[in-house]
């Protein structure tokens, strides 16, 4: 159960999370009440989330819930944590670092390629500003927001059989989840995959005016 006392003042990647979350709504990634983000705490004591239902362009330290590590938070828990607490228990169970972020946002391209049939891991194969420094994991299906099966389906998702873990996966007709040893480095990964799939959905649209129409046009 989760007691006030247990949630220390202030932590220091806390308001990084903050910061990105307004970021993150400035840039359309999320709407008012939107995502979500969690960060480990240094000494492993288990982790801090966003509080659910709360404003993120306006998110400050004390809206963050503390977790800990062995306990499951009690159901009349106050604040209580962000609906995808399990996804968040999860991924921070499962990368067990002491310097972690997990940041759940909506990003419209990333969303957008999804829904239009892209992979993300193949189209980001094809961006080196992407591959260079991100990896993109397998997409996970269409499961409802807040579901023991998303949380499970992401868990999965970051789990390769070989090679080194992603740091972003796309949620079908959703979002995304991030990793990152900061909030500001798993803000990037959504960031570069965000700008690659922008890039693609423009360039998959038909030109709005032919080049031959445009020239005839500007005649006299
Ligand atoms: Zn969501």
């Amino acid at each position: 159960m989760i007691e006030k006392k247990d949630t220390p003042p202030e932590h220091p990647v806390v308001e990084q999370a903050c910061a990105v979350m307004r970021r993150a709504y400035e840039l359309g990634w999320i709407s008012t009440r939107d995502g979500n983000v969690s960060v480990a705490m240094t000494d492993r004591r288990g982790f801090l989330v966003s509080a659910s239902g709360v404003v993120k362009h306006a998110l400050v330290p004390t809206q963050f819930v503390f977790v800990p590590a062995d306990q499951t938070p009690a159901p009349d828990a106050w604040p209580r944590p962000s609906g995808e607490l399990e996804l968040h228990r999860r991924l921070q169970a499962l990368f067990g670092s002491r310097n972690l972020t997990v940041l759940h946002l909506h990003p419209t391209h990333i969303v957008a390629a999804l829904y239009a049939g892209h992979r993300l891991a193949e189209l980001s194969a094809d961006f080196p500003e992407v591959t260079r420094y991100t990896r993109v994991g397998p997409d996970v299906p269409a499961l409802p927001a807040t579901s023991e099966e998303l949380a499970e389906a992401c868990e999965a998702a970051f789990q390769p059989a070989l090679g080194p873990a992603p740091h972003i996966v796309g949620l079908d007709r959703h979002g995304v989840v991030a990793v990152g040893k900061t909030p500001w480095e798993a803000f990037e990964h959504v960031e570069r995959l965000e700008h690659i799939c922008r890039i693609a959905l423009t360039a998959s649209q038909p030109a709005t005016t032919p080049q031959g129409v445009r020239h005839a046009a500007l005649r006299p």
